[in-house]
């Protein structure tokens, strides 16, 4: 074991430290605050997560009428910060899970010292990085079709993709929309068989093969003199790549689900990874294969891909990360009492003596 207890003038030391303040690690941090844990939350690039990219939220309990994403956050981190969340604006870009304490340090050049470490890095949905994608995210460019497909009641969309996330979601599309079209570059989807089935016998979905989207045509946020009701999609200009010929299409939103990026370089080869870099937890735990690190959220969430979803997790792993830190504080207790109990006891009197 390395020795990560030599601090140098800048080495913050707390119980649990938390990488990321989405609402994973803003629900970690809620409740490793009341439960007296001193949490230090290191925020990263993009303070608030996701969520902070949204517009209207529909589906975080709590809330009769829609909420802004931002606001949402804002909130989180001020329910932490009452409780005693120190929140420090750094991003970790490297760890030593091996010293202990745990030793991780920033871009700042600070480094940090914890018992337990809550990984709450989240992951990034993949765009395509085109110009009118970024201007109407949003406003009817969405990853995220749990997310945004009910306020497509009765309109038409289109999705991008040809994996099973975007074949689950089109097929989830259809619960609400009149119309699906699937754009995919290739001539064969990735995603498996008994999918494709469901999508080719699905009446509501059409498939472009060979297509990629040009261009997001509507009218963007911050269009000068426009109303909001105005602002939104209005339809997508679509390239057929073995002919060259574009054509547009009127649709209200368009779906972006070429897949999501784990946050996870930094971790890499100090705690287990699959084979997408999603960090790997025991069943029904947050807990990874190093003792006292554990991960929540979208950073080790390949299915559901919530806010709610991730501050569930959050609260399992600051609970989690609790009961590790008291065993540690119990731990040197314990081996006094060993100590004296082998001091004490007799010389054994050979197999079976009392
Ligand atoms: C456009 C959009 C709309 C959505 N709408 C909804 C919705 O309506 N309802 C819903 O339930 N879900 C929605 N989601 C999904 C939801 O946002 C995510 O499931 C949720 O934010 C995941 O939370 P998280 O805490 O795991 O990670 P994230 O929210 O991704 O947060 C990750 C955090 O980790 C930090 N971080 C990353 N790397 C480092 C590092 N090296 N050091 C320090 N910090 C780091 C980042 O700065 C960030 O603060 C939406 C997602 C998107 C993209």
């Amino acid at each position: 074991m390395t020795d990560g207890s030599k601090k140098t003038a800048q080495t913050k030391h707390t119980k649990l430290l938390i990488v990321g303040s989405g609402p994973a690690g803003y629900t970690a941090a809620v409740y490793a605050a009341r439960a007296g844990l001193d949490p230090v939350i290191v925020a990263g690039m993009q303070p608030g997560g996701q969520m902070t990219t949204t517009t209207d939220v529909e589906n975080y309990p709590g809330f009769e009428n829609p909420v802004q994403g931002p606001w949402l956050m804002e909130q989180m981190q001020k329910q932490a910060e009452k409780f005693g969340t120190e929140m420090i604006t750094d991003e970790i870009v490297d760890v030593d899970f091996k010293a202990n304490p745990k030793k991780l340090t920033g871009a700042s050049g600070r480094e940090y010292t914890a018992d337990a470490v809550v990984i709450a890095t989240g992951a990034q949905a993949k765009w395509l990085g085109i110009d009118s994608e970024e201007k109407f995210k949003g406003y009817g460019v969405s990853a995220c079709a749990t997310c945004d497909g009910f306020f497509y009641k009765d309109k038409e969309v289109v999705i991008v993709g040809g994996g099973n996330t975007a074949v689950e979601e089109a097929l989830f599309l259809t619960q609400f929309v009149d119309k699906v079209t699937l754009i995919h570059r290739g001539d064969a989807l990735r995603a498996e068989k008994i999918m494709q089935d469901r999508l080719f016998d699905n009446d509501k979905i059409e498939v472009m093969w060979n297509t990629e989207l040009d261009e997001v045509l509507g009218t963007p946020p911050g269009t000068p003199g426009a109303e909001m009701s105005e602002i939104g999609v209005t339809g997508v200009k679509l390239r057929n790549n073995k002919t060259g010929d574009v054509t547009e299409k009127k649709v209200a939103g368009v779906f972006i689900a070429i897949g999501h990026a784990p946050a996870t370089a930094v971790f890499k080869g100090h705690v287990d990874l699959d084979q997408d870099g999603y960090i790997k937890t025991k069943p029904d735990s947050t807990e990874t294969n190093i003792p006292g690190v554990y991960a929540a959220g979208d950073v080790k969430d390949r299915k559901f891909k919530q806010a709610v979803t991730a501050a569930g997790m959050g609260c399992m792993a600051a609970l989690e990360a609790d009961r590790y830190i008291a065993t540690l504080k119990a731990k040197p207790k314990l081996d006094a009492a060993n100590k004296n109990t082998v001091q004490k006891r007799p010389a054994a009197k050979g197999p079976g003596g009392r």
